[in-house]
């Protein structure tokens, strides 16, 4: 196994970053103390959390970030989402992993490419990762207005393939192509990228979602741990 790693779905719900009790679930399942499930106060913003191997471990959200690199096994590292697009990054030779969290804030602001060269700074190449993006809003329910438009394009100019028109003024986004494309960019092999495909909005019994619930929906969470014995 590359790194062991879960998307949940309901019933489960993780309802704010700071209850441990909510997140000992993820650590039994990902074999981790209670005290190893780290997160973030998630602020739609490119900033990086790097767990490296001889820093304390700390698992509190004590940082403002929108993704996770973890060089340690002895830790799971968290995002949660009901809509906002979670990936997952493994290295294939075991030395890292990533969890992230990408709405089109986070998308325009480039919390992709600051994860992967983040993960290049711990010593792992782009060539060498491989990605899940997991449920998450899909271009099927996912309409904007131009606002959100423009300021996604002043901030990346290449996103105008990610948007197409949905009427006046409006437009669907999909957001699984940007951050397919995003990973690509950073210089992840295409064939390494897995699509869940799953749209959270059109799944009620499997999903929350903030679009389709509101601002009370659940959470859900995306989680990663390194392995144990990496691949030589
Ligand atoms: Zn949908």
């Amino acid at each position: 196994m590359l790194a062991p790693h879960f998307f949940s779905s309901r019933p489960l719900s993780f309802p704010g970053p700071e209850r441990d009790d909510d997140y000992g679930v993820i650590a039994e399942a990902l074999d981790v103390p209670a005290r190893a499930v780290v997160r973030v106060r998630q602020v739609h913003g490119r900033t990086v959390r790097v767990l490296s191997n001889d820093a304390d471990l700390v698992p509190e959200p004590i940082q403002d970030a929108d993704a996770i690199v973890s060089a340690r096994d002895d830790c799971a590292v968290v995002v949660r989402i009901a809509d906002c697009v979670p990936i997952l990054v493994a290295d294939r030779r075991g030395r890292a992993v990533a969890a992230i969290h990408a709405g089109w804030r986070g998308m325009a602001a480039g919390v992709v490419h600051a994860a992967i060269e983040a993960l290049g700074d711990e010593g792992v190449a782009a060539g060498d990762l491989i990605a899940a993006i997991g449920p998450s809003i899909g271009p099927c329910c996912y309409q904007v207005d131009d606002r959100v438009r423009d300021l996604f394009l002043a901030a990346t100019p290449d996103a105008a393939a990610w948007f197409d028109e949905d009427g006046p003024g409006h437009w669907r986004l999909d957001l699984w192509r940007a951050a397919k494309d995003s990973l690509v960019d950073a210089g992840v092999s295409e064939s390494s990228v897995y699509l869940a495909g799953f749209c959270t909005a059109d799944h009620p019994d499997l999903f929350f979602s903030h679009r389709r619930d509101g601002a009370a929906a659940g959470r859900m969470v995306a989680a990663i741990r390194r392995p144990r014995r990496p691949s030589p």
